[in-house]
């Protein structure tokens, strides 16, 4: 009877879900880090350094790998546990401010990898994405006014700035490169010549790191993966030279510039389609990263791997390391 009752029970418990996918990692998305946010909607994928320090004690106590950890397989194989969770660290873009994390991760010993969009290292000026909010967030435009979209926007009030921003980026990142290219050339012609540089003295948290900096942080073992070269979103309107040059074209300059191999990228804003996992397989990258929300399982889907956009409190930090998901 007992014999019997014990098979039962080990079959139950055979049969019981682990309570997650024993190999699935948990890769945070970080961008930049300030002391306080000047603009709340341009810096809002942005911590505060007082965040970034409580997530580097919370993770003290995890297993923090890099991304050659993860791409080598050389992840815990056995069940998860809660206090103990798999973490690779990320910074996408490639901002100045990242050389203070360097030296927090560092001092707290943990392997990180930053996503650089190799175009904008060292050029003082902005990724695309964040000239059209510093733009249209903080611009003096020479009329007052901005002509976009086939619409006339007044740029007097913060509402007026939000309300334009709001309505246009979502636009700006489905255009294939060429357009979205003439798209800028005509916004930046409607403000004075050296706009951007301007803001960027004024809101110094959209600078972006030199390749000396690159240099020295891959020296002191920091992976350096791609971001595309001019951070080029990869939509379906995107051609195929386009995705390949970003892939590639981002790929050799890291190797060329850091004399270090780059098999790992994220994709501008986390967008990818089919051909963008196919081109990267075939150029050579082992693993990409996407925005998309979840748990990374290293043995499937490399080229495609969620993330979690790390939360600033504490308290959601440690739900999302607990459940997986930034999602609530
Ligand atoms: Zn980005």
């Amino acid at each position: 009877m007992n014999s019997l009752r014990t098979q039962i029970a080990a079959r139950v418990h055979a049969r019981t879900p682990l309570p997650r996918t024993p190999r699935a990692v948990r890769v945070l998305t970080y961008h930049g880090l300030v002391e306080t946010k000047l603009d709340p909607r341009l810096e809002r994928n942005f911590h505060t350094f007082d965040q970034f320090r409580s997530h580097l004690r919370i993770l003290r106590r995890h297993r923090v790998v890099s991304v050659d950890e993860l791409e080598a397989g050389e992840v815990p194989s056995g069940p998860w546990h809660p206090g103990r969770s798999t973490v690779v660290i990320t910074f996408d873009d490639g901002y100045s401010n990242n050389l203070e994390a360097a030296s927090m991760l560092e001092a707290a010993g943990l392997p990180w990898a930053v996503f650089v969009s190799t175009g904008a290292i060292g050029t003082g000026v902005p990724i695309w994405t964040n000239t059209l909010a510093m733009l249209l967030l903080h611009g003096r435009p020479r009329s007052g006014t901005v002509d976009l979209a086939g619409k006339c926007w007044p740029l007097a009030s913060r509402e007026d700035r939000l309300a334009c921003f709001n309505s246009v980026r979502g636009g700006f990142k489905t255009l294939a490169r060429a357009t979205r290219l003439a798209a800028m050339d005509d916004l930046a012609g409607q403000f004075d010549d050296g706009e951007v540089e301007r803001l960027v003295v004024d809101i110094p948290s959209m600078s972006m790191l030199s390749w000396e900096d690159l240099d020295e942080m891959s020296r002191s073992g920091v992976t350096v993966g791609s971001h595309g070269v001019h951070h080029e979103l990869h939509n379906p309107a995107q051609p195929d030279d386009v995705l390949r040059d970003e892939l590639k074209g981002s790929r050799d300059d890291i190797v060329r510039r850091l004399q270090v191999r780059c098999t790992t990228l994220a994709y501008p804003n986390g967008d990818y389609t089919s051909r963008s996992i196919e081109l990267a397989d075939e150029i050579g990258y082992r693993t990409a990263f996407t925005t998309e929300d979840g748990l990374a399982t290293p043995d499937r889907r490399m080229l495609a791997l969620p993330r979690i956009s790390a939360p600033g409190t504490e308290s959601g930090f440690i739900r999302a390391l607990l459940a997986g998901t930034a999602a609530r």
